[in-house]
C-alpha cells in the first residue's frame, strides 16, 4: 500500500512549530487549484496516477484531523478550551476554531482528545498521530474501555492491538464483530461461557398476535447457540427455489419464515425416528487444545452466520448428539481425528438407550425419549466412547445443566436392571475424570 509514503517522515520529529506552520501552509496551498491539475496525472494507475493522488490527499485528510485532536489536547491542558470570558463548553470551542466541524465531528473530536489523555490509550493515540488509523477510527477506545472489566491480566495491549488493526480494515463497526472472539481469547476464565450461559434466560417466544388479515407476529430472542443452530438449519432451507427455471420471487424474509415451518414440520413428522440426518448442519471449528482444555471458544463455519463464537461447555454439550459437526484444528491448523471413532450413538444404539431409560434420567424429569439427546457420560471431548455404559439420555434442559454444573452420571446395574445415576455436587465430573486419570496411571506398565 501507499500508506508507507505517508507523513513527512522520522524527521519531521525535529521541526519546530514554526517551521511546520509553515509546511502546513505550503501543502494548503499545493491543494488550492489541484483540481485544475488533476488531467496531467497519467491514466492507468501507478505511482504517478490518481488513485496515487487520491491516497495521498486522503493522508493528508487524515493528518489533518488528528492534528486537530492534537492542538485541542494541548488547549485542553491549558484550560484555554473551555471557560474563559466567553464560557464556551470544549465542543463550541473546537466548533468555532475548526469551522469545519460545525456541521458535525466536534464532539467526536473531544471525545478522543479526552480519551487519549488517559495512559491506556496511548497505542491508539500513537496509531492515530502516525496516520495508521483515522480519527474516526479512533472510537475504538469505547470499545476497549467495555471490554477492559472482562479481560485477564496482562491481556489488554494484545485486545487494543487486535481493535486497533481490526478498526484499520473495517472502521468501528469492524470492532464490535470481533468482541465475542476477543473475550473468548482474552477475557477471563470461564467469562464467555457465563455470558453465553446467561444469554439463556432470555430466551423467548411470545404467544401469536393477531396482526389482522389472517395473520400472527411472533417475537422470538435466543442466546447465541440458539441462533447459531437456527441459522444453521435454516440457511439450507431458506434458499430461493427457482420454479421451472424462473426466479424465486419470494422475499428473503418470507423464505425464513417458509422454512421455519417446513423445519418444525419435519422434527413433527420424524415421529419415532432417531433423525439425526437433519440436525447435522452446524459446521465448528475448535483448537484441540481449547477442546481439550475448556478454554477459547469454537467458531461457526459456512452460511450467513459464520464466525459466531460458542463457548467451550456448549460445544461439549452439542458433540455429545448430533447437532453440530466439529472439526478439531491442531496446532498448525491441520485438522485432527479427534475424539474415539465414533462419535455419535447408531440409530440401533440409541433405541436401545430410549428403551433402557425410558426418557430424560434427570432425577424428576419426565421428558418422553424422542425429546433427549444421547449423553456422553465421559464426554466426547475427553474421549468417551459411544457405547451403551456411557451413555444417558438427557432432555435439552437438563443436558445443559449437566454440562454448565460438570456433573457426573454412571450406569449401574439395580434390580430393574440398568439404570443412570447422577451425581448432583457441582463439578463431580471431574473428580471423576481425576480418579480416571489416576487409574489410567496406576494400571499403566512400569
Ligand atoms: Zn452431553
Ligand atoms: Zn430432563
Amino acid at each position: 500500500m501507499e500508506g508507507n509514503q505517508r507523513g513527512g517522515g522520522q524527521a519531521s520529529h525535529c521541526l519546530s512549530l514554526a517551521e511546520r506552520r509553515d509546511r502546513i501552509a505550503a501543502a494548503r496551498e499545493a491543494l488550492q487549484g489541484l483540481g485544475s491539475v488533476a488531467w496531467q496525472a497519467p491514466s492507468g494507475g501507478g505511482t504517478d496516477g490518481l488513485s496515487a493522488l487520491m491516497g495521498e490527499v486522503d493522508a493528508l485528510g487524515m493528518a489533518c484531523d488528528a492534528g486537530r485532536v492534537a492542538v485541542l489536547r494541548e488547549a485542553m491542558n491549558r484550560g484555554e478550551s473551555s471557560g474563559g470570558s466567553a464560557a464556551l463548553t470544549t465542543a463550541q470551542w473546537v466548533r468555532h476554531h475548526a469551522p469545519s466541524t460545525i456541521a458535525g465531528g466536534a464532539a467526536a473530536i473531544v471525545s478522543i482528545a479526552t480519551a487519549f489523555g488517559k495512559r491506556v490509550n496511548a497505542p491508539v493515540k500513537e496509531a492515530v498521530e502516525s496516520g495508521r488509523l483515522p480519527v474516526r477510527s479512533a472510537a475504538v477506545v469505547s470499545e476497549a474501555d467495555k471490554l477492559r472489566p472482562l479481560l485477564a491480566d496482562g491481556a489488554e495491549p494484545h485486545v487494543l492491538e487486535g481493535l486497533i488493526g481490526m478498526a484499520e480494515q473495517h472502521g468501528p463497526s469492524g470492532c464490535r464483530l470481533l468482541r465475542d472472539g476477543l473475550i473468548a481469547r482474552y477475557g477471563r476464565e470461564g467469562l464467555l461461557q457465563d455470558q453465553q450461559t446467561m444469554g439463556k434466560s432470555f430466551i423467548r417466544l411470545s404467544q401469536p398476535q393477531d396482526a389482522g388479515a389472517s395473520t400472527f407476529e411472533y417475537r422470538l430472542t435466543l442466546d447465541v447457540e440458539g441462533k447459531a443452530i437456527l441459522e444453521a438449519a435454516l440457511g439450507p432451507l431458506s434458499a430461493p427455489k427457482p420454479v421451472d427455471g424462473e426466479r424465486d420471487l419470494r422475499s428473503s424474509d418470507r423464505r425464513r419464515g417458509d422454512a421455519l415451518i417446513t423445519l418444525v414440520r419435519r422434527a413433527v413428522a420424524a415421529g419415532d425416528e432417531v433423525g439425526k440426518t437433519n440436525k447435522t448442519t452446524l459446521l465448528l471449528t475448535m483448537s484441540h487444545e481449547d477442546l481439550k482444555d475448556r478454554l477459547g471458544a469454537a467458531t461457526t463455519l459456512g452460511g450467513l452466520d459464520a464466525g459466531t463464537h460458542l463457548a467451550p461447555e456448549t460445544v461439549r454439550r452439542l458433540c455429545c448428539d448430533g447437532s453440530v459437526i466439529p472439526i478439531v484444528l491442531g496446532g498448525n491448523g491441520e485438522v485432527m481425528n479427534w475424539g474415539i471413532e465414533k462419535r455419535l450413538f447408531t440409530d440401533a444404539q440409541t433405541k436401545r438407550l430410549w428403551l433402557r431409560d425410558g426418557g430424560c434420567t434427570y432425577p424428576g424429569c419426565g421428558a418422553p425419549p424422542q425429546w433427549t439427546d444421547a449423553h456422553h457420560l465421559v464426554h466426547w471431548a475427553d474421549l468417551g466412547p459411544s457405547n451403551l455404559t456411557n451413555g444417558a439420555l438427557l432432555c435439552e434442559r437438563h443436558h445443559t445443566i449437566v454440562h454448565t454444573r460438570r456433573l457426573a452420571g454412571r450406569v449401574v446395574r439395580g434390580p430393574l436392571g440398568e439404570r443412570v445415576e447422577w451425581d448432583l455436587t457441582r463439578g463431580s465430573y471431574d473428580d471423576l475424570l481425576a480418579r480416571r486419570a489416576a487409574s489410567n496411571t496406576a494400571t499403566e506398565p512400569a
